[in-house]
């Protein structure tokens, strides 16, 4: 399946992505999102590689920023402004004014620090800025601890106890206007019941509001959806069918609003692998290493969550054997794969580390002074 006779063309390491499951992925997510007038904003933290933002935008969805970084790369991306979210606890005040000047869509408020920030800077520029507000729902996503995101212990969000505090503080602030509602619970979620637990949560805050006689005009439920990292060939596009048809039946919309993703992960991640070759297969007293010219600079996350990636020789179609396989890195942590199955390899071979889109490419370092990786995309 993979172009390998292509592949002596580029300098290893380097991702390679696979523009048909990309766009295969779109077209089901446009559609899917499209009957349901659902709207998706593509969380671009996962992977900013300016081609791949390319075809991202021409499929028409939205971004969704954490950064003035982002919001500029997106732009250049073709993504249009009024489809752009901010979100992030720490935007600093160069980052809100770009974000002003450019007219997004929307930002994403983690705290009332942050919004009165937002308000002076937007007076100064006798503009109004459209918010929603990044409520923390305590809801537990049962993913990995480092990315889960909507419990009260982590930072983000504004705990349902003090929203009464910040629509009152709204109501002073001439160059606020809400207009929505946000959560995001965390990511790698393949348990549907995470879901719709979030969407009781936002319905029972909603009862709640409009006996104040709150109701927003958007809801953003943010991202997190799972994909299949044990068999991406199986499943090379995640289930957005289900996943769309939990907030569907469980989530009651109030008249006219509009419902928002921020999907990073599933819509990137199985178009890409990371192309390494073998530099050595070391023996040692137990065992066989496999030691590849990529390393946790390429890719941090087995080193940074103990991630699991499916781990292939593309080269060798000789029977299997055992191998940890490891990078150059002199880190201990730098290992992608331990007791893993692959065709018996030999220096040269090429490997592919798959599902390598989502928080790969974007993630690479310098260290040890190493040249970033390349990337080739057909
Ligand atoms: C990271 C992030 C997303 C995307 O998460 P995925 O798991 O990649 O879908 C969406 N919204 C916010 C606020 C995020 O921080």
């Amino acid at each position: 399946m993979f172009p390998v006779s292509h592949f002596n063309q580029t300098t290893t390491p380097f991702y390679y992505y696979d523009k048909t499951v990309l766009n295969n992925t779109l077209a089901k997510l446009t559609r899917l999102a499209g009957e349901r007038d659902y709207h998706i904003h593509y969380a671009v933290k996962a992977n900013a590689n300016p081609a791949i933002l390319r075809l991202i935008a021409a499929s028409g969805v939205g971004a969704d920023c954490v950064s003035g970084g982002e919001i500029k790369a997106a732009l250049e991306a073709g993504f249009p402004a009024k489809k752009i979210v901010f979100a992030g606890v720490g935007k600093a005040d160069w980052e809100i004014e770009y974000a002003l000047d450019n007219k997004i869509f929307c930002f994403n408020v983690e705290s009332a620090e942050e919004l009165a920030v937002i308000e002076e800077l937007a007076k100064k520029k006798e503009s109004i800025a459209s918010i929603a507000l990044r409520v923390n729902p305590n809801i537990d996503a049962h993913t990995h601890e480092y990315i889960t995101t909507g419990l009260t212990e982590n930072k983000f969000g504004i705990p349902v106890e003090m929203l009464d505090g910040v629509f009152s503080q709204i109501q002073n602030y001439p160059h606020i206007q809400l207009i929505g509602l946000h959560f995001h619970i965390g990511s790698q979620i393949l348990n549907m019941e995470a879901f719709a637990a979030l969407c009781k949560r936002i319905n029972r805050l909603q009862d709640e509001l409009s006996k104040q006689n709150i109701q927003v005009k958007h809801i953003n439920v943010g991202g997190g959806l799972g994909v299949d990292y044990d068999d991406p060939d199986k499943n090379p596009i995640p289930d957005f069918e289900s996943y769309f048809n939990v907030f569907q039946h469980n989530l009651n919309l109030r008249g006219g609003q509009q419902l928002h993703f921020e999907l990073g992960r599933s819509i990137v991640c199985q178009c890409g692998s990371l192309i390494t070759k073998v530099l050595y297969v070391k023996k040692s007293l137990t065992k066989q290493f496999v030691i590849v010219d990529a390393g946790m600079t390429d890719l941090i996350r087995p080193a940074l969550y103990q991630a699991y990636h499916r781990i292939e020789n593309i080269t060798s179609d000789m029977e299997k054997r055992l191998y940890d396989v490891v990078g150059p890195i002199c880190e201990s942590s730098d290992c992608f794969g331990k007791d893993v199955m692959l065709n018996a390899t030999q220096r040269g071979d090429l490997i592919a580390i798959r599902s390598a889109g989502a928080y790969g490419e974007i993630m690479a370092s310098q260290y040890n002074c190493r040249a970033l990786p390349r990337h080739l995309i057909e």
